[in-house]
Order: structure tokens, then C-alpha cells, then sequence
């Protein structure tokens, strides 16, 4: 397929033939299923995708059986976190092709994926790397059944198996890197499912993991559709762990899925972070940091300080500030470098975004900023800022995954604590004051996996990520992690 688009020519040559499945460390054509991924700045298809089957996923399951069996587990732990590290070394080489590839797909400003994706991705399979050799049990004291020294106990950490690793669209390679980097580092195989929606930067990691001189089988990739290729990883006996990134109804789904064989499950899923402005803060970070924790990545991202409070001594303030931040975000095609916001990532999430901005008007509340579509070609939408909002408004209560921002007004600290948890999520917060007393008391009341303070969407691999309430079971990232993706294993062992 020839496309008009201008990318590296790595990044061309994955565009330039349907993609295939990894299986077995050999690409996988489907026969004749394929379906189309489409740039969403104006629709034009990038490339045909094997749409996986049950067969595929059993196939896979029995190479990832096959790997964490054979090559994989007599491979020391330094040599897999030599094997990670080479993995983020060349992906740090192909920053380019990866950037434009994710941009394409996704719609996201390529400069940011080049500026946040890429070296996240690495960062996140470097410091993965060093944790191989670092998984450790330990010597435990046992005295209610003995007299002390009668029996020797020790505890390891052994990796859970087979993976099944599914993904969400918004950030495609980084978060196939959260998924893959602690499930290797601890010994598991895995068999990723990209978003039907952004199957690109996979496709590209696939080369790279073989280059890497990871053996075959230990990282599968199947493409297609979640309903086909999500419920069999999620139902099948052969899976022992099931790692998902998506929405809370999907994770529903796939508890559901993982009673048969009671699979572990660890789930990453929606959030309605509240963004909480105090009048005793720097207003103009603020103003921008609030305008700046939505519209990130066109507002799709899990974290996004969607629900923005602000006390009424600097409401107008903060509303303006938001605002004029808004109109200033250059919106335009993703390959422009001057891009600072891309389009929505599909037909149907460009429907669900328009949609809540309609009943947003319809239950009453006021456009500050915003609130159509841009052009006619393309998923874009105006970043917008929503006023006189209220609980009980869905645009205030449901997560929209859009560039949209609500806002209300508080006046005392119990008060928007109370209003911040109203939520039937949990995943993030942020706090804006210089009073250090209250960001510490705010923070400890908020009940949210990750609260920033005088800052938002601070990631780093070494700081656990996960959701209270409905946005998720279990922790991503740093030493929690592994609690994930191995088992604790009981040695006992009389000493006579
Ligand atoms: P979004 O709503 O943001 O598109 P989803 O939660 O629908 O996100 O999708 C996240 C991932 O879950 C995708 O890889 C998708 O294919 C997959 N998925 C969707 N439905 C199912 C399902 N029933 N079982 C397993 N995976 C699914």
C-alpha cells in the first residue's frame, strides 16, 4: 500500500505491508481476515492488520507455554535484564520511526510522542532491567508448630506464567512497555493485544523484540478485535494472568472471563480525577496546569484532571486563565510539528466526546471555551472548558476521555474533599496550594492511587500507579509491580 504520508522509511516499510501476527518469533498473515487502521486526521487507511481468531490466541498460548518451559527459564536474571536493556537501546534508536508511527495512529502531535512516548518507553524497559536480579525471597523465623530451629523456611519469587497483556489506544507503545518490561523482568511470557485502533508501534516492537534476541515465544503479539481476540486471552485456561489497560466496563468483561481458570487479574482502568485549586496557589501554574492535565494527549488519558475545583476567591481567575490556556493549544494534524493537540483517535470516540458536549448543554452547562468540532475532515474538537457544572450532569460524572474540562466552585476544604470523592473512581488527583500543611492533608484524604501536588501526570517507572475504586485492581510499576507478575513461594524444610 502506498501512502501519502511522510515518515521515516522503517516507519513506511510496516505501513507498506499488512500486518501479521508474532508467533512463535514468526509473523503470523492472516489468510484473508484483515481489517483497517485509519489515521484519524482524515481517515485515510495506513495499513491492513491480521484480525485475530480463538485459533490464533490458542497458538500463541501454546508458544508462550513453550518459551516459559524452555530458553526463557534456564536464562539467568542478568542475562534477561541484558536482553531488556538492548530492547530499550533499540527502540531509543528508532525514536523516530516509532514517534511517527504512534503520531499516524493515534493522532497524537508526533512531537510529543517523540518528547513523552519514546523516552518513557525506554526508560520504563531500562529501569525494568535492572530488577531480574533483584527479585528476592527471603528467611523467615517460624515458631508455631516448632521449637525454634527445628525447621528452615524461606520464601522466592517465582513468575506467574503465561501473560495475556491488553491494551488501551491512547498511549499504544508505552503502555505495551508497562505491560511487557515487568512481565519479562520477573520471568513470565506474555501474548500482548494491541488496541484494534493503534496496532502500529506493535507491529515495529515485534522487529525490535527479535533483534533484542528475545527467544521466540516469550513475547507474542495477536492483533484484532477485543471482543475475539480480548475474551479468548481473558477465558482461556492457558493464560495464568491476565494485565489489562482500558475501560471499566471492558474490565468487567474480563473478570468475568478470568473466573473459569480464576486467572489473576490486575486492571488499569477509567478515572474522573479531581484537580483541586486552592485560593493560596501560584494561580497562573495553576490556571496551566489544570488547562494542561486535561488536554494532554487530546484529553485521552485515564489520569486526566478532568473535574477541575476551584475555591471562589480565585474562580474567575482560574476560569479565565483555563480558558486563554485553551485557546492558545494549537490543534492541527499530527505530523505538524507545530501541533500541540491532535484529533481523537476514531469515528467513535469523536461520537462519544460530541455527545457528551451535547448533554453537557442540555443539563445546563455553560461553554467557556470550546466546544465543537474543528473542520470537517478528521476526528478534532475544540479543547473545551465547561462551567456551571454540577454533579448529576454526565459530563461530570462520567468519564468522557475527550478534551473537556468541567469546573465548580468551593469554598472550604471539607467541602471539595467530600466533592472530589464523589466519584465511583479512584485513579488520580492534583492539589494546587503553597500552603504544604494542606497539600498533605488534602493529599491524605483523597481517595485516588496518585495525588500530585503543585504538578499533574508525573510518571516514572519507579512510582507504583494504580486505581482505588473502580479504576483498578493492583499496582503498576516500581518494586509493587512484582507483586503482579510472580508468585511467593513457601519453602519448609526440617533442619533434622
Ligand atoms: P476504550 O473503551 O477506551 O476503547 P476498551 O476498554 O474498549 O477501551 O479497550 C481496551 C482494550 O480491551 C482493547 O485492546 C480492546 O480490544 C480490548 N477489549 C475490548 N472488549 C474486550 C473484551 N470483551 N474482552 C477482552 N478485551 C476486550
Amino acid at each position: 500500500m502506498t501512502v501519502s504520508i511522510d515518515v521515516p522509511a522503517a516507519a513506511a516499510d510496516v505501513l507498506s505491508k499488512p500486518i501479521g501476527h508474532l508467533i512463535g518469533g514468526r509473523t503470523i498473515d492472516a489468510a484473508d481476515d484483515h481489517f483497517p487502521t485509519t489515521n484519524p486526521c482524515n481517515g485515510e487507511v495506513l495499513a491492513q492488520v491480521a484480525s485475530g481468531t480463538e485459533a490464533d490466541v490458542d497458538r500463541a498460548v501454546a508458544a508462550a507455554r513453550a518459551a516459559l518451559d524452555g530458553p526463557w527459564a534456564r536464562m539467568t536474571p542478568s542475562a534477561r535484564g541484558k536482553v531488556l536493556w538492548r530492547l530499550a537501546d533499540l527502540i531509543e534508536a528508532r525514536t523516530e520511526e516509532f514517534a511517527h508511527l504512534e503520531a499516524v495512529d493515534t493522532g497524537k502531535p508526533v512531537t510529543y510522542a517523540r518528547l513523552v512516548d519514546l523516552p518513557l518507553t525506554v526508560d520504563w524497559f531500562r529501569y525494568m532491567a535492572g530488577w531480574p536480579t533483584k527479585l528476592v525471597g527471603s528467611t523467615v523465623p517460624i515458631s508455631a508448630v516448632a521449637t525454634p530451629g527445628d525447621y528452615f523456611a524461606y520464601t522466592k519469587r517465582e513468575p506467574v506464567g503465561v501473560v495475556g497483556a491488553i491494551i488501551a489506544w491512547n498511549f499504544p507503545l508505552m503502555l505495551a512497555a508497562w505491560k511487557l518490561s515487568p512481565a519479562l523482568a520477573a520471568g513470565n511470557t506474555v501474548i500482548l493485544k494491541p488496541a484494534e485502533q493503534t496496532p502500529l508501534t506493535a507491529a515495529l516492537l515485534g522487529e525490535v523484540i527479535r533483534e533484542a534476541g528475545v527467544p521466540d515465544g516469550v513475547v507474542n503479539i495477536v492483533h484484532g478485535y477485543g471482543e475475539t481476540v480480548g475474551a479468548a486471552l481473558a477465558a482461556h485456561p492457558g493464560v495464568d494472568k491476565i494485565s489489562f489497560t482500558g475501560s471499566t466496563e471492558v474490565g468487567r468483561h474480563i473478570v468475568r472471563a478470568s473466573a473459569g481458570n480464576l486467572k489473576k487479574v490486575t486492571l488499569e482502568l477509567g478515572g474522573k480525577s479531581a484537580n483541586i485549586v486552592f485560593d493560596d496557589a501560584d494561580i497562573e501554574a495553576a490556571a496551566a496546569g489544570a488547562a494542561n492535565a486535561v488536554f494532554f494527549n487530546q484529553g485521552e488519558a485515564c489520569t486526566a484532571g478532568s473535574r477541575l475545583f476551584v475555591q471562589s476567591g480565585v474562580y474567575d481567575r482560574v476560569v479565565e486563565g483555563v480558558a486563554r490556556f485553551a485557546e492558545q493549544i494549537k490543534v492541527g494534524d499530527s505530523l505538524d510539528p507545530a501541533s500541540q493537540m491532535g484529533p481523537v483517535v476514531s469515528d467513535q470516540q469523536f461520537s462519544t466526546v460530541m455527545g457528551y458536549l451535547e448533554s453537557g448543554r442540555q443539563q445546563g452547562a455553560t461553554v467557556a471555551y470550546g466546544g465543537s468540532r474543528i473542520g470537517d475532515a478528521g476526528y478534532f474538537i475544540q479543547p473545551t472548558v465547561l462551567t456551571d457544572t454540577a454533579p448529576g450532569m454526565r459530563v461530570v460524572d462520567e468519564e468522557i476521555f475527550g478534551p473537556v474540562i468541567t469546573v465548580q466552585r468551593f469554598d472550604d476544604v471539607d467541602e471539595v474533599v467530600r466533592a472530589a470523592n464523589a466519584s465511583c473512581y479512584g485513579l488520580a488527583g492534583g492539589v494546587w496550594t503553597s500552603n504544604v500543611a494542606r497539600a498533605h492533608a488534602v493529599a491524605d484524604q483523597l481517595r485516588a492511587g496518585t495525588v500530585w501536588v503543585n504538578s499533574y501526570n508525573v510518571f516514572d517507572p519507579a512510582l507504583p500507579f494504580g486505581g482505588y475504586k473502580q479504576s483498578g485492581w493492583g499496582r503498576e510499576h516500581g518494586a509493587a509491580v512484582f507483586d503482579a507478575y510472580t508468585e511467593t513461594k513457601t519453602v519448609v524444610v526440617p533442619t533434622a
